[in-house]
């Protein structure tokens, strides 16, 4: 939502404590960052935020899809209140959370992908995964996706298929090939649906065929598309994605940072077609609030780089690293892959009646608890409702 210009008293949902504070905040902070509504947030438990003055909300973004446990669960206040004390930072040494962390996290996922990398955001792990894949391979070219978002540094950034978060960078990473993504509500092919999956298999052949030098190191993709509006491909085109990378010797990059840790009703989203990546980057709810974040991928893979070659001074520190190890306890105990399931079914079961009803409720989707409404002005024609929607990455 964009920033009001008069904050000055307080007025609609912006109380006077939060005015104050959008005041310091337009006067001191940096513009570039985005603001989903003008209040200011003071605490949060579960899913419910309270801002400074008091006023309680409902988190449908949880954090932007990090909390996965919810705000401030105690379990997880509690391992970072014994951790701090004892030891918060230290640069390329071994600690027991980060060593454990890192047992728990392979022992989750498929057996080949037998090493992880303790980073701190997201957009570490996909910029770590595009040069590890470049050095493994020899080569340079990574395929990427329309609408995709792989964070905001510069590799990452350049392999994202959204232009407006490029606009005035400079010059891109060389050696991007861009492929249509399987958007079925708005089909890149025109029309609605169809088989929007099967063409997307055979134009990212296509594309390739036509563009590349043949120099391909790896695929990165996102198993469902969040900055784009959560598009979720029809089942079996990341199979078919993965059957294709096999084929034409590319490493797959799968990025699970938005997907994992049950936001789709599996801990991992690769779960629901039994996908089997070189490279899994995996962010957000692993820390559920603390910065943690980590790149898993194979021993054959990860041995390219000698020691030093690739670190960061806070990944996988000992403060973050303890706090991921609470939130795999706390998905554990409270069985919560289970239910986001359980919970995102009837929430989409009531999202569709909605839809049904709406005159401007185009599409429901969802899989687990993350759901994609699009908002237009006309069902028929689909045309986008910007006003009428918010969007939170
Ligand atoms: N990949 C995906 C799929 C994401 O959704 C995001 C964050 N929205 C990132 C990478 C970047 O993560 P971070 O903001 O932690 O750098």
């Amino acid at each position: 939502m964009a920033r009001k210009k008069k904050t000055g008293k307080g007025s609609g949902i912006t109380g006077p404590k939060s005015a104050k504070w959008l005041k310091v905040s337009e006067k001191y902070e940096a513009r570039c960052m985005g603001q989903q509504a003008p209040i200011v947030l003071d605490r949060g438990r579960g899913a419910m935020l309270w801002d400074v003055d008091g006023r309680q909300y409902i988190d449908w973004t949880s954090g932007v899809l990090v909390t996965n446990v919810g705000h401030c669960h105690p379990k997880l206040v509690a391992a970072i209140q014994e951790q701090a004390p004892r030891l918060m930072n230290v640069y390329d040494f071994p600690t027991p959370p980060r060593v454990e962390l890192a047992r728990r996290l392979v022992k989750l996922l498929p057996a080949n992908l037998d090493k992880a990398f303790l980073l701190t955001t997201g957009s570490e792990t996909t910029e770590a995964a595009i040069r590890l894949a470049k050095r493994y391979t020899g080569r340079n070219e990574i395929i990427s996706f329309w609408g995709g978002f792989h964070g905001r540094t510069y590799a990452a950034m350049s392999a994202g298929g959204q232009a407006s978060g490029k606009k005035g960078f400079g010059t891109m990473m060389p050696g991007l090939v861009f492929c249509p993504y399987p958007y079925a509500y708005r089909n890149p092919f025109g029309g609605s649906g169809g088989d929007v999956g099967r063409q997307c298999l055979e134009w990212l052949d296509k594309v390739v065929g036509a563009t590349s030098s043949g120099d391909v190191a790896a695929l990165i993709i996102e198993p469902y598309q969040g900055a784009a509006g959560f598009v979720f491909p029809p089942s079996g085109f990341l199979t078919g994605v993965q059957g294709w990378c096999k084929a034409n010797d590319v490493l797959l990059i799968l990025d699970e940072v938005q997907s994992s840790y049950g936001r789709t009703g599996k801990m991992f989203a690769l779960e629901h077609e039994g996908l089997r990546p070189d490279m899994v980057c995996v962010g957000k709810g692993i820390g559920s609030g603390m910065t943690t974040a980590a790149l898993v991928s194979e021993e054959r893979i990860f041995s390219c780089l000698g020691p030093g070659e690739m670190s960061s001074t806070h990944g996988g520190n000992p403060l973050c690293t303890a706090a991921s190890l609470a939130v795999l306890d706390i998905f554990e105990e409270e069985n919560l892959v289970a239910n986001s399931a359980r919970v995102g079914k009837y929430m989409l079961g009531r999202f569709r009646k909605m839809q049904k009803q709406s005159k401007h409720l185009g599409e429901a989707r969802g899989m687990g608890l993350v759901m994609g409404l699009e908002f237009v002005k006309d069902k028929r024609t689909r045309e986008p409702a910007g006003t009428l929607s918010v969007r939170s990455m």
